[in-house]
């Protein structure tokens, strides 16, 4: 199998090699401490894995800064241990055991084609083509509930997209660990709305529980 792979692509190897030539100089002694001393994130980020979303470049991050988990449509699943894999709840689980992290955002954004594959699933038109990615966005199925059916689609979607962020809460409160942590004080967590377009970006207010501009 391995002898099937390919050298990098050109594009590739010349972007690295600009890259070590031109950036890394400027940040050698911060990437050497990085590695002596060991990452020290205050933050985990639970994004999209759409291309577009740039969680570092919109908080102007550094390298060490955010432990970064992305999926399709920055879902958190229920807390549900058993035999399968996790690799959600296990990057969740590894931010606050080992990194104790102090901030833990859902960072969704407007446009998601998760989102709009979730609504078209719940819709009862799913694509049988898909042999994860339904399974994965059933985590949304409370969400969709709670969206009004009697608006135009695109307003239904921007709607799955706030409720989404809002069942990921939930559901990162059913970790018991998580819940302990934000009662004791030791962690936050937050719920944001980008848009990629217009840079805006829209925070879960906990007082009215809605989405507000920053
Ligand atoms: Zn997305």
């Amino acid at each position: 199998m391995i002898k099937q792979l390919t050298p990098l692509p050109e594009f590739l190897v010349s972007r690295y090699k600009n890259w070590k030539s031109n950036s890394y100089p400027n940040s050698e002694g911060h990437f050497k401490n990085l590695a002596s001393y060991g990452q020290n994130p205050s933050s985990m980020v639970i994004s999209c894995c759409d291309s577009r979303v740039h969680a570092t470049a919109i908080f102007g991050a550094d390298a060490g800064e955010f432990f970064i988990h992305r999926n399709i449509a920055n879902l958190v699943p229920p807390y549900s241990p058993d035999d399968k894999n996790h690799g959600t709840s296990a990057a969740i689980e590894y931010a606050i055991k080992e990194l104790k992290i102090q901030h833990l955002i859902v960072l969704g954004h407007r446009d998601c084609g998760g989102i709009k594959n979730g609504h078209n699933l719940h819709s009862n038109n799913l694509n049988p083509d898909y042999e994860f990615i339904n399974k994965w966005l059933s985590i949304l199925l409370p969400a969709f509930k709670k969206i009004k059916t009697n608006i135009p689609k695109l307003k239904q979607i921007e709607q799955l997209e706030e409720e989404s962020i809002k069942i990921s809460v939930i559901n990162l409160f059913s970790f018991p660990y998580i819940k302990k942590a934000v009662e004791e004080k030791n962690l936050s967590i937050h719920g944001l709305i980008h848009n990629i377009g217009s840079g805006g970006l829209k925070f879960l207010n906990p007082s009215s529980e809605e989405f507000e501009n920053l």
